[in-house]
C-alpha cells in the first residue's frame, strides 16, 4: 500500500473501532454492510432436545431448529480442520 493509501485504511479503521465500542458501550446494534463477509459457522447442541446443528451464534437470536429452544450450547468438533 502506498502511503495515501494507509493513511485512508486507519481512518476507515479508527472510525470503525469506534462505532463498535460505542454500540457495545451504549448496547446498540450494529449493522454491517458492504463487502463481502461471511460468519462463522459453529457446532451447536439443544440443550431440551439434543438436537446438533451448525450455525451462526447470536446470544438472543439463535436457536434450536429442531424444537426452537433457546437453551443451547455450542460444542467443538474433535478434529477442527481449520483453513483461517
Ligand atoms: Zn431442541
Amino acid at each position: 500500500m502506498r502511503g495515501k493509501d494507509v493513511y485512508f485504511f486507519h481512518r476507515v479503521l479508527a472510525s470503525a473501532r469506534q462505532k463498535v465500542a460505542q454500540a457495545l458501550v451504549n448496547g446498540e446494534a450494529l449493522k454491517v454492510s458492504g463487502g463481502n463477509y461471511k460468519l462463522a459457522q459453529h457446532n451447536l447442541k439443544c440443550r431440551s432436545c439434543g438436537h446438533h446443528w451448525e450455525g451462526t451464534i447470536h446470544r438472543r437470536r439463535t436457536q434450536c431448529p429442531s424444537c426452537c429452544g433457546k437453551n443451547w450450547q455450542r460444542i467443538e468438533p474433535i478434529n477442527a480442520n481449520r483453513e483461517d
